[in-house]
């Protein structure tokens, strides 16, 4: 899929008819964002939990009425395949191996493309500074040579930047969460990596209530489940979906909540106590 940077213009619809399938990485707008465009005839492959999670996402799109998401952009994400982490499968005499990697999209993947002999790696979107990123450096000595390297950028140009990492992030929000009684957490619902560094951070600190409204909990409620085999790192079990009975104990004691730019936030943010509830 073409990134929003692309100045070459790609018709999705004309070269999916040759296509035998679609990789998706992850479930970014700039790597899944015309999935609708895919021949219908061809069948696309995602992350089990990517497509899970990105399902709530369109889904939740739909009900607001305010995108061009309608049940045939739901229906054909139903159709979506998926595959197991590090588990091959094929696609005509091509072996494919989803190789889960570390970025802000949970559950994305780089694949290794093998066929005739040849090997190409596509790395999709990465980053080394998240909390799966130590794998990667092993996970690519694994993987050994390749033929092609495909590989996506989005920071090489920003060189004298300094980015932070996962971790010093994490410590940061000890920080602004011990000395600020009301803690409001701006984050992309899909973030799971970043919400899991508040969430953990907010443990450390006493565990104030951890609150979001009821489409974020239905997210983070099966990422709970579906991680249970793999780590328990993303138990958000004690994240509260926003309603009345937690509403002085609130205002007491303090809370974190993760908000959006949406309606919802900022009613809350601006005018707290008038809020309906
Ligand atoms: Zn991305």
């Amino acid at each position: 899929m073409p990134t929003c940077e692309s100045e070459v213009e790609v018709n999705i619809e004309k070269i999916s008819k040759k296509c035998d399938a679609v990789l998706i990485t992850h479930y970014h707008g700039d790597h899944v964002g015309e999935y609708m465009k895919v021949n219908k005839e061809v069948p696309i492959y995602i992350g089990k939990q990517a497509k899970d999670i990105f399902m709530v996402f369109q889904n939740k799109m739909k009900d607001t009425r305010v995108t061009e998401i309608t049940q045939e952009y739901i229906d054909r994400l139903e159709t979506f395949k998926t595959f197991k982490q590090g588990v091959p499968f094929e696609i005509g005499n091509m072996k494919i191996t989803p190789i889960r990697t570390d970025h802000s999209a949970f559950d994305s993947y780089m694949y290794l493309i093998e066929a005739e002999g040849k090997r190409i790696l596509h790395t999709g979107d990465f980053r080394l500074h998240g909390v799966i990123s130590k794998g990667i450096p092993k996970a690519l000595k694994r993987i050994g040579k390749v033929d092609i390297l495909i590989c996506e950028h989005t920071t090489l140009s920003r060189q004298d930047e300094n980015f932070m990492t996962e971790f010093m992030l994490q410590e940061e929000a000890v920080k602004l969460i011990k000395n600020n009684k009301y803690v409001f957490i701006m984050c992309a619902s899909t973030n799971i990596y970043r919400i899991a560094s508040f969430y953990h951070a907010n443990k450390k600190v006493g565990n104030k209530l951890f609150i979001c409204d009821t489409y974020q909990k239905e997210l983070l409620d099966y990422v709970s489940k579906s991680s249970t085999e793999y780590t328990d790192y993303y138990n958000f079990e004690d994240v509260k979906s926003f309603d009345g009975k937690y509403y002085k104990q609130m205002v007491a004691k303090g809370f974190c909540m993760l908000v959006r730019s949406n309606y919802f936030s900022r009613k809350f943010v601006y005018n707290p106590i008038k809020i309906s509830i």
